[in-house]
Order: C-alpha cells, then structure tokens, then sequence
C-alpha cells in the first residue's frame, strides 16, 4: 500500500491527553491513583450556564448556526474583550470554534505556508509545536530557563528570526509555567515583532486565572500596528469550568477571520449550537464565580508551592497565574526510585506513576528538561494526598 502522510506520520500524541487517559484508565480498574495531569478545573459548570443550555434545547436552538459562531456569541465574545481588556473588536473579527485548540489550528492553517518558521518560547504548552507541524510549519524553539523565570528576552527573540519567520506564539499566563510577562517585558517583545513584521498568536485562555492582584496586559491592548498582526485565542474551558463544552473563540483583522470561517466551513462547521448558547450565558451572565475559583485556585497554589518546596530534592517557581507548577527534579537525576533508575523527568514522572500513583506530565513533551509538571485544578484534598505521596516517593 502506498505511504500514509508524512506530515500525519511525524505528529506525537498530546502528552497531556495521554497521561489524563492512563489515570482515568487506571482508576477504572480500581487503583487508587491521583491525577495531577490534565488541567482541567475540578469546578463543575456553574448553574446558570447549564440552565441556559437546556433552555438553548428547549427554544429549539439544535440546529446548524453561521460557520464562525451565532451573532450573539460573537457580540458576547467582543464585549467580554472591551469590558476585561479595554479592547474594540466587531462581531466579524471573532470566531467561534470547537475550543481554543481548534481555533489555533485554524489560525495557524490560516497564516503558515509550508516551511514558514514559527517561533516558540519554551517551556511550551505541547499542542503548539505539533499544530503547527500538522499544517507544515517548522517550530523554532526559543527557551528560557527558571533562573529567568521561564520568560524569554527580546534579545533571544532577535536571534531566533530569519527570513523565514512568519510568527510568534506567546501564552500568558503560561501553560505550564505559570509565569506572567509585565506590560513592559510584553511591550519589548511585541516591539521585534512589529520590526520583522512578524504576526503574532496570544493565546490568553488563562488571563482570569492571575493571581497576587498581579496585571494582566493583553498583547492586542498593547497599540493598533500590535493589534492588527495579533491573533488572541481565549475560550471558556478555564474560566467558566467548561472543558467538555468544547467552545474557544480568536479574535483577529476581519479578513483573517473570514479566512478561518472559510476553513471552518469545511471541518467542522460551527461548534455545538447548544455550546454556543451556554457560552454566551458564560460571558454575559454573573461573572461571580470566576472570583471564587480564582480564590481557590490562589489557595492551593500557595499551599502546593509550600509543600513541595519544603521537600528535601525537590523545589519550584511561585506561578503568578494559570493552575499549573513545574517542580525542578534535577537533584533526583541519577537515583533509584521505585524499581526505576532516574535518568530525566520521563523516568521521574513514569516511576512517580508506578510507585507513587500520581500522574503527572513530564515537561520534556514541553520542550525542557528535568522538570516535572503538576496542575492544582483538582481539589484540596487530592492535592494533600498527591503531595504526601510526593513526599514518601521522593524520601524513599
Ligand atoms: N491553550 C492553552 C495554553 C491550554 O492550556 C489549553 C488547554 N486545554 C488550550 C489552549 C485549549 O483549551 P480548549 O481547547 O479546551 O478550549
Ligand atoms: N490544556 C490542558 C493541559 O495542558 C488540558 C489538556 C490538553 O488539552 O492539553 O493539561
């Protein structure tokens, strides 16, 4: 038979999604594991979004919509925008998706040529150097260590341009450090984009999730020439406690997203209409429940950045937002843990999962080294069990 796609051949499952399936796999055959592996908020869907879904049924909204969102969600999503950010969009330059992947996806199909390079600061949330594989793009690595708080410079971001860079992905907060850029940091480095013309896509699906009262800047606040070339990839998973609903909108220029609707037209057609009317209740309706998750989100992270600081070989980074903690593995390079010898953080989180079973994400399939990814978007009780297990795991 003759071959399957090259570019199909190369893609790597998402690491994520794997480790989510062996820990719900595994607690369906009755062992009593804990998942720290997919962020996904334990919270469920706030009541006014689920009622607004079966009155979505009960109206009769159960039918094809416009391919890029109904006017209303569109609308939703543009005054969302102006009211948390301050920024003007119209209903034609946002689109609705079947989540924020997708719709980065279909921003990436919309801009990238084969061979185009896209740069990417690491660590990196894995979908982005796949995604972009998969419409032809080469990922251009740029990566920042934890001494600089897993925050690039825009003197690495010089260096990695060549004629042949079309774009920058930036995330903020980021998945999986945590980490914030400033308005200033942010500012420098949209600055070499607007130099090398480049365009840039920000994905901000954890702008709500901020915590210290830090400043959340959005990339397209930050001047009209910045905006026109940013591509924003938001939705509800995160903040509304939606991840099932499968709803992520951009918002971009006009033309690009008429050019994403098109692509859309021939995939997947509009998300789930009654998805579409939940969404809309998620961003015009009580945004009370927003506060109480980043609370407790807030929480646990103290809680879970203390705990695993006061072990012994083990230490991370206080993340200003988002719901994930990279712990440094480093100093449990070369040691026998479980029937496991130690040799980087593949071992660490596979033998953390036989031993101790707890499922973390390895942070190679994020592009770094020898640390380990955690999420506190479960509840306090699973984070206390997972870290004692940490805790006994490592002192073994
Ligand atoms: N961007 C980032 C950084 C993420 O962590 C996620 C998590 N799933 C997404 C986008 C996609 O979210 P969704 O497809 O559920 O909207
Ligand atoms: N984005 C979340 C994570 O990184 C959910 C899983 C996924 O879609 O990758 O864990």
């Amino acid at each position: 038979m003759k071959e399957l796609s090259k570019i199909a051949l190369n893609i790597q499952p998402s690491a994520t999604l794997a480790v989510d399936s062996l820990f719900k796999q595994m607690k369906e055959e009755g062992h009593d594991v804990v998942g720290f592996g997919a962020g996904e908020p334990d919270f469920n869907t706030p009541d006014n979004i689920n009622e607004a879904a079966y009155e979505a049924i009960k109206n009769g909204h159960t039918r094809y919509t416009n391919t890029s969102g109904v006017p209303e969600l569109r609308s939703a999503v543009a005054n969302r925008l102006k009211s948390d950010c301050g920024i003007d969009y119209k209903t034609n330059q946002i689109v609705v998706a079947s989540g924020a992947k997708h719709n980065i996806y279909v921003a990436l199909r919309a801009l990238v040529n084969i061979g185009d390079e896209i740069i990417v600061p690491a660590p990196y949330w894995v979908t982005y150097t796949e995604s972009i594989r998969m419409v032809g793009g080469i990922p251009v690595i740029v990566s920042a260590s934890e001494a600089d708080n897993f925050k690039i410079t825009k003197s690495q971001l010089e260096e990695a341009i060549t004629e042949k860079t079309k774009l920058f992905i930036i995330n903020n907060p980021s998945n999986p450090t945590g980490m914030l850029y400033s308005e200033d940091e942010l500012r420098e480095l949209v600055d070499v984009c607007i130099k090398h013309d480049l365009y840039i896509i920000a994905d901000e699906i954890y702008y709500n999730l901020v915590y210290d009262n830090k400043k959340f800047t959005s990339v397209a606040e930050l001047g009209k020439d910045v905006k026109e070339r940013t591509i924003l990839i938001n939705g509800v998973s995160k903040t509304y406690a939606m991840t099932g609903w499968r709803i992520g909108y951009s918002a971009s220029s006009a033309k690009l997203a008429e050019i994403m609707g098109n692509y859309l037209s021939h995939s997947t057609s509009a998300p789930s209409t009654i998805s579409q009317y939940a969404a809309i209740e998620a961003l015009n309706g009580s945004q009370e429940s927003i506060t109480t998750m980043r609370t407790e989100f807030e929480r646990r992270r103290n809680y879970i950045v203390e705990r695993i600081n006061a072990i012994d070989g083990l230490s991370c980074r206080k993340p200003d937002g988002a719901f994930y903690v990279m712990i440094n593995i480093e100093k449990q390079i070369g040691r026998t843990l479980g029937d496991r010898l130690i040799n980087n953080s593949d071992d660490f989180s596979l033998a953390f999962l036989e031993n101790g079973l707890v499922a973390t994400v390895s942070c190679t399939s994020f592009g770094c080294e020898n640390f380990v990814r955690l999420t506190y978007a479960s509840s306090m009780e699973t984070i206390k069990e997972g870290i004692d297990r940490l805790e006994r795991f490592v002192m073994k």
